[in-house]
């Protein structure tokens, strides 16, 4: 990996446009098959996910809600839980008695303000119990395909990381992005950047001389830098010996999440063995 050429500081704002919108395309290129990552097949079910995905993993929720949509299917049938039958199927997923009161308050003013349906606008979104910002940017850019930037820990990391802004603040973070990367790209980007932070730009151990975009990156160095050693930093399908779980992500490009599920299901397996 060639050291980048990015000076830190003085960069334009028309500059900084042009080395954003690089990284989201050589990040493009390198993960076609990016995507979300938690299982869903509507948008009251992405909803839901994203609610119990706060402070777990994705690979937790998606191994609870087949049963939790088994047994609740939509808002009305929600509504209506026990709370004690709610909690005991999503205990994994932690917080597990504040987020059952956050879904049964969510879908009954679903039912009572929208007649059962999830709205469309995050203004709309944010007015239910548990959901914030960044689940609403999650469940319309997935669920309805309105553009959104989704600012969960991975993506503001690696944006201060690509210097695209200084702010902790989830919101200045979104707003400060949004100016730099057109608007039909938000959501892509969203998943783009999160998958980069998950796999390679690691919170402690970034493998900076096995990333794609360190010619961009003004970061660089603050991780591993020799090749060898941060190709075994890297995590999931880009981890040494995944090469086939990489092969078929990108000859599915179109329909990765049936290959995620069916490999986490393959590691749940193993680990339960
Ligand atoms: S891994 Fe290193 S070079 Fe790559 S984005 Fe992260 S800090 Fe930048």
């Amino acid at each position: 990996m060639t050291k980048n050429t990015v000076a830190a500081g003085g960069e334009s704002l028309l500059a900084k446009k042009r080395r954003a919108r690089k990284i989201n395309k050589v990040l493009g290129e390198f993960y076609p098959y990016a995507h979300p990552e938690l299982d869903f097949r509507n948008p009251f079910e992405l909803l839901v996910a994203t609610v119990l995905s706060a402070q777990t993993t994705d690979v937790r929720v998606n191994q609870i809600t087949p049963a939790l949509f088994a047994r609740y299917p939509g808002p009305r049938e929600m509504a209506q839980a026990e709370l004690p039958d709610l909690e005991a199927i999503i205990q994994p997923t932690g917080f597990f008695r504040a987020k059952a009161r956050n879904l049964v308050a969510l879908a009954t003013r679903l039912v009572d303000e929208y007649d059962g349906k999830v709205p469309p606008s995050v203004e709309e979104l944010i007015t239910l119990a548990g959901v914030g910002r960044k689940t609403a940017n999650v469940v319309l850019g997935n669920a309805f395909g309105i553009p959104g930037i989704t600012v969960d820990t991975h993506f503001g990391r690696l944006a201060r990381r690509f210097e695209w802004t200084t702010s902790d603040d989830p919101v200045v973070v979104e707003r400060e992005v949004g100016e730099l990367v057109e608007r039909k790209e938000w959501t892509q980007l969203s998943h783009r950047v999160v998958f980069h932070g998950r796999r390679v730009c690691h919170s402690r151990k970034p493998a900076c001389g096995a990333c794609v975009v360190a010619h961009w990156c003004p970061s660089y160095g603050m991780g591993e830098t020799d090749p060898v050693k941060a190709a075994k930093l890297l995590k999931y399908e880009l981890a040494p010996g995944q090469e086939e779980l990489r092969e078929a992500y990108l000859a599915a490009v179109e329909d990765p999440a049936e290959i995620r599920m069916a490999s986490q299901r393959a590691l749940l397996a193993e680990s339960a063995s």
